[in-house]
Order: structure tokens, then C-alpha cells, then sequence
């Protein structure tokens, strides 16, 4: 049987975008679907956007804090404005970036929504009416949006998900967050520098209950207790009345009113009309279209990546996972390795993670060591006046395998990436201890962790 394409990849966002790019690399003939803008999520709603937002509120963050290091500043003056148009310059500029690259290397763009009719065949729904195109493989990439819980309308004005927020049309005097996930804190140091007061509310018994709980407690002390945020945990926000001021009915019984609501309870994907229930996908409950860790579903050519799989809802995953469909496709067999894959949450200072939680750790049945170093040790973070800041290390006592690191501080987004190489090749933490690094660096607080692990191995 001939086809239209190899590869036909329902979304544009970063998954397909680096899908499309692997299966140009390895010949197959490709084509892209995109229902809205290119770029998906990360770059016109996510990373991007708010990376931009949070560039200015870092910035506000050192100018505020430069009289430590001999510098006097005079006032400073916050144009809002301009901080939001800066963003959608970016915006505008790494889409026209990446569907440019898309064009030049041969992928063949269409527009509209995509559908499976049948197994290999794709229904493009476009602007002028539709078209089914048939293909070896499909990839679905099709991402996730905001969830928004029962009792909690929203108007899109005073109360907005991260889909508006990114936009920054107004700064709210008085702003609720709910859920204190890496959205809701990132968004917390965005706006807690422009100047609003942020009302953390948290359903779960902790504030950011998916991080590692030393991380979590000291992510409390840095960037919440001395910022102007009051937390509610344990309280669910059980009804948000959009409005002048929005009223928000909490399950303790009290009610605040605020200026603004910004809704950051997690992420639903996006799997509805895709045709995956006529072809006998079951995506559940909750929506995730199920695949292995080679990124396939149960029906043969059928492969999806990214948010809509709820792996690891992070760009730098579902163009990963892209990668990795596409060298099955291709016949090279690959897998996932989910625990080598780091996260960051962009806050000021930054938090990275990689591998497993102590608690996490724990249930899977190590027997778990951990380490901790400070920043307030390293001459880098002294010399630089960034002293607030951890690194802990995770690691298995009986095998000395590194499992896991979490860091708090100055630039930890990228120092992950070292901790995330070692277990991606999974080395032990005596191996680590050899490893040189560059002084003064705040590098050296993981070179410090490796070898208060490797002692302490040394003394059980
Ligand atoms: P998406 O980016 O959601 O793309 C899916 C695309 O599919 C969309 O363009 C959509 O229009 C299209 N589509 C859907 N259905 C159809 C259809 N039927 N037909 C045609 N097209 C369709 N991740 C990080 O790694 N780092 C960060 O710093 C980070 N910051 C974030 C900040 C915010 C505020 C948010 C909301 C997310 C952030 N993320 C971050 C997460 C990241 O944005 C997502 O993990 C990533 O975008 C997922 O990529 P994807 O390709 O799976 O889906």
C-alpha cells in the first residue's frame, strides 16, 4: 500500500516540532498538523512567555538587592507594559523561528484539526473544508490545557488561568493562586516583584507537594515567608465568582475577596475528538492516551508524545519522547529513561530536580543515603552575595547509585544537568567523587554532596 506521508504528527507544539525534525533527520517523509498557533503550549502560553516574565522579575529581584555589592540604585520604575510586550516579542519570534525551520527542511505544514478515521488515515479539518491524508505512522502530540476544579468560573479577566496570565494585561493589588505547583510559584515571584500581594492557596497538606519535602520546606523559607504571600494549605477553593472583587468561598468556611484569581491546579490533556474511542482507545478517566515507554499505543503505527500522555508534562520531555517514537518508527528500537530527565522551576533563586524524592526513593525500597550541601558554603554564592541555597543528593546505601538530586538556588535550573548526566549513565556516587570542578563555581556544592556521600557510604 502507498501513502501520503511516512509520518503524519497531529500538534505543533514542541513535541511534534521535535518529532518532525528527527524524522525529517532520518528521511521519512513528514507532515505536521496544527489546529491554532505553531508552537503549541511552550511557546505561545508556557516556557517561553513566562521565562520572559520571570527575566524581568529576576532582574527587579537583583537591582533590589545590588546595595550588598557596593551598587546603589535609584527608584525603579516597573513599566508593565513594555514587560508584556517584551514577552510577546519573544513569543512572536521563536514561533516564526521554529515553523521556519519546519519549512526548511520539507515538513509540510497543514493546517487545521486532525482526526484518525481509521488506523493510518487522518482527517484534516482546515479552513477550507477537510482532506484525509493516509501515512505509515501517525504521532499523536496533540498537549494538554489548564484544568480548572468544579465551582471555579472563569472569566478570563479577573479570573485567568496561565493561558491569560503570560499576557500580563493588569497587575492585581491583591492575587490568589490556586495550587502551588511550579506554575502557581513561578507566577507567585512574577507577581510578587511587580508589587501585588499573593493569597498561595494549596489543597494538599503541604505547599508543593510533588517536591522533595527538605526543597519544599526550604523553597517556604526562601521564597515565601520573606515575600508578600499568605498561604492557605489544606483548603480547597470550592467556589471563585469572577467579578470586582472576586469572591472566593474556602472550604474552611472563611471567604476572601481579591482583586484577581489566577487558577494554577494542573494541566488536563488534550485527547477529545481525535477518534481514538472508535479505533478502541481507552484514554481512561482522565484522558491520557496510554502508551509504552517505546511511546507506542496499543494500535499498531500509532504512537503519541508529550502533555497528552501525562509521562512528565515538560517541553524538553515530549520533544525527548518524539525522538524516541521516531527511532521505533524507524526500526531502531529506544525507550524513555524518565529518571534521567531533569525539571526546573524558575523562580528567583531556582529550584532543578532529577530522579527520586527521599520519599519516593523510600517506596521503591532503596535503602536511601542523603546529603545535603549549602550555598552558604560555596565561595561562588559568598562572593556573589546568592547564599540561599541547598543541594541534596539521594542515593542508594547498599550500591551507592545516585537516584536522585534536588537543588535549591542561584542557577540550579542548569547545575541539574550534571546530576542528571550521572544518572542517566547511572554511575554511583563513588565514581563522582573524581570529578574536577572549575573553583570558585557554585558546580562545587554537587562535587562537595558526591563526596559526603562517598564518606558516608565509606562509614556504613
Ligand atoms: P503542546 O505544547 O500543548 O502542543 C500541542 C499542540 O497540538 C497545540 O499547538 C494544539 O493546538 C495542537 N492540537 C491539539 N489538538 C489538535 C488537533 N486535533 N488537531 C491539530 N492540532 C491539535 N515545560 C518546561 O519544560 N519548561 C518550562 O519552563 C515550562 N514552563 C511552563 C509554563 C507554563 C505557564 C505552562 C502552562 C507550561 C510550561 N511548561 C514548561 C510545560 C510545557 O509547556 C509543556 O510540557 C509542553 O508544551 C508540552 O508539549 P506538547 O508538544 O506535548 O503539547
Amino acid at each position: 500500500m502507498s501513502f501520503d506521508f511516512d509520518l503524519i504528527i497531529i500538534g505543533a507544539g514542541v513535541g511534534g516540532h521535535g518529532a518532525a525534525l528527527h524524522a525529517v533527520e532520518s528521511g521519512l517523509k513528514t507532515a505536521i498538523v496544527e489546529g491554532a498557533e505553531m508552537g503549541g503550549t511552550c511557546i505561545n502560553r508556557g516556557c517561553i512567555p513566562s521565562k520572559a516574565l520571570l527575566a524581568a522579575s529576576g532582574r527587579l529581584r537583583e537591582l533590589q538587592h545590588s546595595s550588598e555589592l557596593g551598587i546603589q540604585v535609584g527608584s525603579l520604575q516597573v513599566n508593565r507594559g513594555a514587560i508584556a510586550n517584551h514577552a510577546a516579542q519573544v513569543v512572536e519570534k521563536i514561533r516564526a523561528d521554529m515553523t521556519r525551520s519546519l519549512e526548511k527542511l520539507g515538513v509540510t505544514i497543514l493546517r487545521g484539526r486532525g482526526k484518525l478515521v481509521a488506523p493510518q488515515q487522518v482527517e484534516v479539518q482546515g479552513e477550507k473544508g477537510s482532506h484525509t491524508y493516509t501515512a505509515q505512522d501517525v504521532i499523536l502530540a496533540t498537549g494538554s490545557r489548564p484544568f480548572v476544579p468544579p465551582g471555579i468560573e472563569v472569566d478570563g479577566r479577573t479570573v485567568f488561568t496561565s493561558d491569560e496570565a503570560v499576557r500580563l494585561e493588569w497587575v492585581p493589588e491583591r492575587l490568589a493562586i490556586i495550587g502551588s505547583g511550579y506554575i502557581g510559584q513561578e507566577f507567585a515571584d512574577i507577581y510578587t516583584a511587580l508589587g501585588s500581594q499573593v493569597i498561595l492557596i494549596e489543597a494538599l497538606e503541604t505547599l508543593m507537594p510533588a517536591f522533595d519535602p527538605d526543597i519544599a520546606r526550604l523553597a517556604q523559607r526562601v521564597l515565601i515567608k520573606p515575600r508578600s504571600i499568605q498561604t492557605f494549605v489544606g483548603v480547597l477553593a470550592q467556589q471563585v465568582i469572577p467579578g470586582q472583587p472576586v469572591t472566593i468561598h474556602l472550604s474552611n468556611g472563611e471567604t476572601l475577596q481579591v482583586d484577581g484569581c489566577l487558577v494554577a491546579a494542573g494541566r488536563i490533556p488534550v485527547s477529545e475528538g481525535l477518534g481514538l474511542a472508535e479505533l478502541g482507545i481507552d484514554t481512561g478517566k482522565r484522558g491520557f492516551i496510554p502508551v509504552d515507554s517505546r511511546m507506542a499505543t496499543d494500535l499498531p503505527h500509532l504512537w503519541a508524545i508529550g502533555d497528552v500522555t501525562g509521562k512528565m508534562m515538560l517541553a524538553h520531555a515530549a520533544a525527548a519522547q518524539g525522538r524516541v517514537a521516531v527511532e521505533n518508527i524507524c526500526g531502531r528500537t529506544a525507550y524513555m529513561d524518565y529518571l534521567s530527565i531533569p525539571a526546573a522551576v524558575f523562580t528567583h533563586p531556582e529550584m532543578g530536580f532529577v530522579g527520586l524524592t527521599e520519599p519516593q526513593a523510600k517506596e521503591e525500597g532503596y535503602s536511601v543515603g542523603t546529603v545535603r550541601t549549602y550555598f552558604g558554603g560555596n565561595s561562588k554564592a559568598i562572593a556573589s552575595g546568592e547564599t540561599e541555597g541547598m543541594v541534596k543528593l539521594v542515593f542508594d546505601k547498599s550500591t551507592g547509585l545516585l537516584l536522585g538530586s534536588h537543588i535549591l538556588g542561584a542557577h540550579a535550573a542548569d547545575l541539574i544537568h550534571e546530576a542528571a548526566q550521572a544518572i542517566a549513565r547511572r554511575a554511583t556516587v563513588r565514581e563522582l567523587v573524581g570529578l574536577v570542578h572549575v573553583h570558585p563555581t557554585l558546580a562545587e556544592t554537587l562535587e562537595e554532596a558526591y563526596k559526603r556521600a562517598a564518606h558516608a557510604l565509606a562509614g556504613t
